[in-house]
């Protein structure tokens, strides 16, 4: 009797262990599949915004010269917003990728209440260019002026909604109205986007908030959307723990009413100037012309140098350092960029270096300058992240590695524009020279 007992606790034993190694072979393996999924994401991500940047970057540079006048102009703003349409879906794809494979964060910071505000309707008002729609605004002027929250995931809750609402009406009216509500040291932030459009089915409502769905697609044959928009939206909604719903009728337009908790972190209100000056906004201006319109702060006296093994997006970037005066010199490669930090002849102000480049990339040139070279310009020098990976902790692991910022890429002006007045600007500049915008030691592209 005994015997047969310890027989079968043996075999009971054996098939523990075998289970075990079981399950332990399938973690590894889930964990090597999730591992290679991240890998091929940053890669993907990496691989179409490349030529992305060139397609953004190219065709903005053009406009804003002036030189491209009547029905080139037209088509070239119109590859200008097929690029961006293009980016906002890679994006949308590696958003929901990240946010299934649990690399998803958010990223509070202190933020500027009116900025946040003013930027998202600067953007989402482009999208009514041509179509007749009366957008009005309507805001709360005891809304804290300073809030803490993660302001960029903040706007693409509200991007989305925003561009839903433009997309799926044709003529009539967008109300977006803010308000809040206090609790304790946060607020509820709680916002009503009402447009007049097509509306939504009472059978399809349940279903908008599914990956990848798209409904009354005979409708919207003819609006482009990869129907992921609201699942990556309701997800950033619940990360905030706040929550989202629609109300609708089919043919009279829909209301999305979205509440998230944000930090205050000044009660003083932004005030009925500030809200008034929202609320009676030009909301005519594109981003474009917003961003030619930018008044470039003279950096006539600063050097940078650009790394970066392309030279499309170095004449990109050198195109866009071209307004500020500033004097380009381009490498090519991460190891002649650390020659010229090596020769100090001459000094740059910054480096915007690449990340991913053949050879030794931007991490580990930016590791060589800080560590293998003596000096106190080599280990001091700010270096900005010019990448095109935007995957998610890249910003961390730039800053972990010895840089000072990170831009993805395509550049965004208005982005870029912060970066030099942070990273570039003297408080008061010596020499005031106008360099010839060339990289001096690299013919340019002719764009
Ligand atoms: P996309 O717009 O990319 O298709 P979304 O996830 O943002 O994806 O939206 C899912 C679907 O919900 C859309 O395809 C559209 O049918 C519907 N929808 C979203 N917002 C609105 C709106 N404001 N008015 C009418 N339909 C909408």
């Amino acid at each position: 009797m005994n015997s047969t007992y310890n027989l079968r606790l043996n075999e009971l034993n054996q098939m523990t262990l075998q289970l075990q190694s079981e399950l332990h072979s399938a973690l590894k393996e889930a964990q090597d599949a999730s591992y290679a999924k991240t890998r091929f994401l940053a890669r993907m991500s990496h691989e179409m915004r490349t030529p992305l940047t060139a397609v953004i970057g190219l065709s903005e540079l053009m406009l804003n010269s002036g030189e491209i006048h009547g029905d080139s102009a037209d088509k070239l703003d119109k590859i200008h917003i097929a690029g961006m349409t293009l980016l906002g879906i890679v994006n949308d794809i590696l958003d929901i990728s990240k946010i299934e494979s649990d690399r998803f964060e958010l990223h509070p910071i202190e933020y500027d209440t009116s900025s946040l505000i003013n930027d998202i309707i600067s953007l989402n008002t482009t999208r009514m260019n041509e179509k007749p729609i009366e957008f009005t605004l309507s805001i709360d002027k005891n809304l804290p002026g300073r809030l803490f929250g993660d302001n960029l995931r903040v706007k693409q809750v509200f991007n989305n909604l925003l561009s839903n609402a433009f997309k799926y009406t044709d003529s009539g009216t967008i109300k977006w109205d803010i308000s809040f509500e206090q609790d304790g040291d946060n607020i509820w932030l709680i916002s009503n986007i009402k447009d007049s459009g097509k509306g939504i089915k009472a059978e399809d409502i349940p279903k908008l908030f599914q990956d990848y769905m798209r409904v009354d697609t005979s409708a919207n044959r003819e609006t482009e959307g990869t129907g992921l928009g609201l699942s990556i939206t309701k997800r950033l909604v619940s990360r905030m723990y706040g929550t989202i719903s629609v109300a609708s009728e089919y043919g009279n337009g829909s209301v999305f009413s979205v509440r998230i908790l944000q930090k205050i972190i000044s009660p003083i209100p932004i005030g009925k100037q500030t809200a008034d000056n929202l609320m009676s906004n030009n909301y005519t201006k594109t981003k474009r012309t917003q961003s030619a319109g930018l008044i470039r702060t003279d950096l006539s006296y600063a050097h940078i140098l650009v790394v970066d093994d392309m030279q499309t997006n170095l004449d990109i970037v050198k195109g866009m350092l071209m307004p500020y005066g500033i004097r380009v010199s381009c490498a090519l490669s991460g190891s002649e960029a650390i020659d010229m930090i090596r020769a100090e002849n001459p000094r740059y102000d910054v480096i915007f270096m690449d990340h991913m480049m053949p050879g030794i990339d931007g991490v580990e040139t930016v590791r060589i300058i800080r560590e293998e070279i003596d000096t106190d310009y080599a280990q001091n020098i700010p270096i900005i992240a010019l990448t095109a990976n935007a995957i998610a902790g890249t910003e961390q692991m730039f800053l972990a590695s010895g840089f000072q910022a990170y831009i993805s890429k395509p550049v965004d002006i208005m982005l870029l524009d912060s970066v030099l007045r942070k990273w570039v600007r003297k408080k008061s500049p010596t020499k005031h020279f106008i360099y010839p915008n060339l990289c001096d030691n690299i013919p340019a592209l002719n764009i």
